[in-house]
Order: structure tokens, then sequence, then C-alpha cells
């Protein structure tokens, strides 16, 4: 399935950014953006990824105590956000 571009920039890493921001569906273009963020990003920061692993771990188990403490919060804002990723019948895109 082919996405349209949503912004005049697409094919930006700003554009990726306000696709995610957003939830609106990412095309191609923005697709390679974030691929080429990315490599720049690990060439130029080696020693962050071990870093960047770590908080990622810390921030999803932080993201389950919090859906533990507050289940009934976390269902509602899990389907409103699964609604506005793929669409108002929550079917897979
Ligand atoms: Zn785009």
């Amino acid at each position: 399935m082919t996405v349209e571009h949503a912004f005049e920039d697409c094919g930006t890493y700003a554009a990726y950014q306000r696709h995610k921001k957003r939830g609106i569906p990412i095309d191609d273009d923005c697709k390679a953006a974030l691929r080429e963020y990315m490599r720049e990003y690990r060439e130029n920061h080696p020693d962050t990824l071990k870093r960047d692993r770590r908080v990622a771990t810390a921030r999803s188990r932080a993201l389950t105590r919090l859906a533990n403490a507050h289940p009934g919060e976390y269902s509602r804002l899990l389907r409103e956000e699964r609604q506005r990723v793929l669409g108002s019948n929550g079917a897979r895109a």
C-alpha cells in the first residue's frame, strides 16, 4: 500500500517526526529520511547506543508499571491511539 505525502517537506527527518507526533501514516520518503538520520546518529554517537538501550528498557518498564497502576486509563488511551493509527474500526491497516 502506498502512503501519500502528508507534508510539503516529506522526505526529511522533521516531517517524519511530525507524522509520529500527529499519528499520521508514514510515507516511504519519510521512512528513508528516518533510516538516514539513524545511520548518521549511530555513526556520530557510537558511545550512546548502550545508554540508549538502557533508557529504552527503563521507559518500557515504567510504561508497564504505569499501565498496571492505572489499567482502565491505559486501556482507554491505547484504544484511542490504536484508532488514530489503524482507523476508526481498529482494523489492522
Ligand atoms: Zn512524509
